[in-house]
């Protein structure tokens, strides 16, 4: 499969170098040359097929023959460990739990798929790989999980001190190996922007192979797909018009939802359910793009100022703004309402949510308010325990601990702290 930058001055490039090198050289995100629907069969017996056979013809045509098919059916079975559970709350909303795997974030299918793929083409190679990726929260855990122990692959994460969960950061400092954790003084963007200057700076880049594990690398961002085919497979006899309430951050996720529509997955809307960052919700009102610096919020992991995949969001619907319009809604809700949500699922449906799917479920509900015949999914992006404070101080009430968890809260901290650019320079060229 061939890719294209979405800056279009850059050649063509194959997955294997969209992978290795995460942005084009002309900075633009790498977007797939040709989206071809599968079959109306595929659709009609998914629920007969198993979620590894699901997750191989949905993601196939993006990636072979780069690797061939058998090692491809290996790396997806051997990604998708894990359940993908709906829970039913009524009869217009359901979740999407995507929080069983190692670290309890929807991120460990994106990080997992992409380590076993650079692994595999890393296999003949001398060259080390640094993955250099910023976090909110949730991606640093997946990623350096995901990572653990691949040969030739050093992971280096950026956190913004202070700013992650307690349990966050023990998923991100306790793994040593090949993972380190930079803890920089300052916010999310600051380790974002941090990140994106190491991509540009010819000093590094001539030195070592970097490359990204943020959404932004097209091995984390398609396998996303996989969720919205799952959650398909488990409500096609039950309900028509299906929506997807996607708590977004950098819009991966949501993206890989229309790629999936893209393939001829019958979605008939999307939500972009936001906290206060919320640039998308008022781009869709005024049709003025306007970044900001990221608010910090209860559902952090969605605090970005700017985020990095609405330029592949534009390119699904060609650049067409009442296109885009029909597809998806936005919303933006407040810390305070997002608390109040949590309350009432808790109390109505007996369900405890996190901060990011109780933002979720507020979408789904103020969407519903004008569509009463949609059957909403709400995607629940991380556990309960991994935002512990909030939570219980919210439902008034203690929530056992998951055993990977458990695993990782008892464990020494390992940071390097860094304030500025120069800090992660010193440290990369070490
Ligand atoms: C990363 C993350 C999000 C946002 O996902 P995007 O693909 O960046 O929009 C939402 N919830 C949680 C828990 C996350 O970790």
């Amino acid at each position: 499969m061939n890719y294209y930058s979405l800056n279009k001055k850059a050649p063509n490039t194959t997955f294997k170098n969209a992978v290795v090198k995460g942005l084009a050289p002309d900075k633009g995100l790498y977007f797939p040359k040709s989206i071809m629907p599968l079959s109306k069969d595929f659709f009609d017996n998914i629920e007969q097929l198993t979620n590894a056979e699901i997750a191989y013809e949905t993601i196939k045509q993006f990636v072979l023959p780069e690797i061939p098919e058998v090692e491809l059916k290996n790396i997806v079975e051997d990604t998708l460990s894990f359940e993908f559970p709906i829970v039913e709350l009524n009869k217009n909303i359901s979740t999407l739990e995507l929080f069983h795997g190692p670290t309890m974030a929807f991120k460990d299918v994106g990080a997992r798929f992409m380590a076993r793929c650079l692994g595999y083409f890393n296999q003949d190679i001398t060259n080390e790989v640094t993955v250099l990726v910023a976090t909110s929260g949730d991606t640093g855990g997946a990623v350096a999980n995901g990572f653990l122990g691949v040969k030739g692959v050093n992971v280096v994460i950026l956190y913004p001190s202070g700013k992650v969960s307690d349990i966050q950061e023990k998923q991100l400092t306790t793994l040593g190996q090949n993972i380190t954790a930079l803890e920089v003084d300052g916010v999310f963007d600051d380790c974002q922007d941090m990140v994106k200057r190491a991509f540009l700076d010819e000093e590094l880049t001539n030195t070592m192979q970097l490359t990204s594990a943020n959404s932004i690398n097209v091995a984390r961002w398609l396998p996303q797909m996989f969720y919205f085919m799952f959650a398909y497979k488990q409500l096609k006899s039950k309900y028509k018009n299906i929506v997807f309430s996607v708590p977004s951050g950098n819009f991966g996720n949501i993206c890989a939802g229309m790629m999936a529509q893209k393939l001829g997955l019958p979605i008939k809307h999307f939500i972009a359910s936001n906290n206060e960052n919320n640039v998308v919700t008022e781009y869709l009102k005024t049709e003025c793009y306007n970044p900001k610096p990221s608010v910090q919020t209860i559902s952090n992991a969605m605090d970005v100022g700017n985020p990095s995949n609405f330029v592949r969001i534009q390119e699904i619907h060609k650049n067409n703004f009442k296109a885009l319009q029909d597809n998806l809604s936005s919303f933006s809700f407040s810390d305070t309402e997002t608390k109040e949500a949590m309350l009432e699922i808790h109390n109505d449906f007996n369900y405890v949510a996190d901060p990011h799917g109780a933002v979720g479920y507020l979408g789904a509900k103020a969407y519903l308010k004008g569509n009463s015949n949609a059957h909403c999914v709400f995607l629940e992006t991380a556990h309960p325990t991994k935002f512990l404070d909030v939570v219980e101080n919210v439902i008034n009430k203690k929530i056992e601990l998951p055993d990977q968890i458990k695993s990782v809260i008892h464990k020494e901290k390992e940071s390097i702290k860094i304030d500025t650019y120069k800090g992660l320079k010193k440290y990369l060229l070490g």
